[in-house]
């Protein structure tokens, strides 16, 4: 009997808890410092940015914690997300191994970020907050967000990073049609924005100026709090409604992969997908290899250090350590967005120092390829974002028509691209550039990391 090729699971399938994996790792993640104090922080510490229930679920130690009903019911506008056997690419590659894609276009703002903008917006609600501030880099956070927000009757400000406000109006305009207010960043409005702007009036941004934007008037008004996309691990968890999803689905087809991939911005869709089947691993059912793939022009992971520094760029978060590339860093303009940030998860900088999985870094133009290569086969089109899980799905998948390996690869198509074609275009025509970022870079941006 031939296997489907979309593997969907009923309504009644979607996850009834999100999976903490702070409960099954071997030691914890170092904790954050108070920027000024250089102590731990506490929940005091965090409570003017974020609602207790989030500040709970970021220390939380329990393997999983329910989602709330009023959760799951936004939830069914989109779970659970199929996931797709990729039999035209794979026959495209002539290859033999099998390619499984969790495909996340499916939510409204056509990414996996609704899995946390969700639960963030209803748990603020829940505490009486009236208003949501964030940053956002390609806009997919602030859309996420901004539909959230629309869910729970909240008001929603979002800073998005100049150079995606420019490139990409369409996003915008999504969150504005779901009601969020939407800056330009460096804006004048913020005393952070201010200060860049005097220096440059021409910055393109970057999400670390961007945060210090939205958490400095997050901090400044009673009834208003921050909400962070990624990086965080009460992200993460909620993400993790995804592996759970797909452990579910490949067993439903009788598969165990062999690799997991991902690409990691500040990690969230890649710690969503794998999680779960990392849980697996560690007691010995499954043993697929995890890799993690980030941008060679933002490689955070490959080429930066693993160190305390602050979360943005004015030096307001707590610092948290992590796989950084300064927080002064500047990345070049890449059209993947959502992997310009100079950090990296604490809690997957921790587990890669630790060994759980590995990671590689992929310029933009081999990414693009694999992106229409991908496309023309499968149909969808996907994000910038996924297309670096993508190359590397595809370079595997064409070692393996190399070594004769039938390897069942599981890659997180996190977001569709289709306000993303000004980016194609560049590709199609012929003037995309790529960005190998000079040693040098690298060490004039750690050059200024705090001193801990
Ligand atoms: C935001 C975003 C990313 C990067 O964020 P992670 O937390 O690393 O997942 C990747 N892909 C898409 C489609 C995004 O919207």
């Amino acid at each position: 009997m031939s296997k489907p090729t979309k593997i969907v699971l009923d309504e009644s399938r979607i996850p009834r808890n999100w999976y903490n994996v702070l409960a099954d790792l071997p030691s914890p993640p170092p904790p954050p410092l108070h920027p000024g104090t250089l102590q731990p922080v506490g929940p005091d510490d965090l409570a003017p940015l974020f609602p207790m229930p989030l500040i709970e679920q970021e220390v939380s130690t329990e393997r999983f914690i329910p989602i709330p009903e009023e959760v799951l019911d936004v939830y069914r506008l989109w779970r659970p997300t199929p996931l797709i056997r990729a039999r035209r690419l794979e026959r495209a590659l002539g290859t033999p191994a099998r390619i499984y894609y969790k495909y996340e276009g499916t939510s409204p703002a056509g990414s996996h970020k609704p899995n946390t903008a969700v639960p963030q917006a209803f748990y603020n609600a829940q505490q009486g907050i009236r208003r949501l501030t964030t940053e956002t880099g390609a806009g997919q956070w602030g859309s996420a967000l901004s539909f959230a927000c629309a869910q729970y009757g909240l008001d929603c400000e979002v800073w998005m990073v100049r150079a995606s406000y420019d490139q990409k109006p369409y996003r915008k305009l999504l969150m504005q049609v779901w009601g969020a207010t939407v800056h330009a960043s460096p804006s004048p409005v913020t005393e952070a924005g201010r200060k860049v702007l005097a220096d440059d009036p021409d910055s393109p941004g970057s999400l670390g100026i961007a945060i210090s934007e939205a958490v400095e008037v997050a901090a400044q008004h009673e009834d208003t709090r921050y909400a962070l996309g990624s990086v965080l691990n009460h992200v993460l968890l909620h993400q993790t409604v995804i592996g759970e999803e797909a452990l579910e689905q490949l067993a439903a087809v009788g598969e165990t992969p062999d690799l997991i991939v991902g690409c990691t911005g500040g990690g969230s869709n890649f710690g969503g997908l794998a999680f779960p089947f990392l849980r697996e691993k560690l007691v010995g059912r499954m043993n697929p290899e995890i890799r993690a793939v980030e941008p060679a022009a933002c490689p955070s992971f490959t080429k930066g250090v693993y160190a305390y520094d602050y979360g943005d760029t004015a030096g307001l978060t707590p610092l948290m350590k992590m796989h950084t590339l300064g927080h002064d860093f500047v990345p070049d303009p890449i059209h993947a967005g959502g992997l310009r940030y100079h950090g990296m998860s604490p809690l997957l900088s921790h587990m890669y120092e630790l060994g759980l999985f590995t990671a590689v870094a992929r310029t933009q133009t081999e990414c693009f390829e694999a992106g229409v290569r991908f496309a023309r086969a499968e149909g969808i089109v996907p994000a910038p974002e996924p297309t670096h899980a993508l190359a590397e799905t595809i370079a595997e998948a064409l070692r393996c028509k190399e070594t004769g390996e039938e390897k069942v690869i599981v890659t997180a198509l996190c977001g569709h691209g289709h306000f993303d074609l000004a980016a194609y275009d560049r590709y199609l025509s012929g003037a995309m550039e790529d960005f190998e970022l000079p040693q040098e870079r690298i060490e004039a941006a750690l050059a200024h990391l705090p001193k801990v």
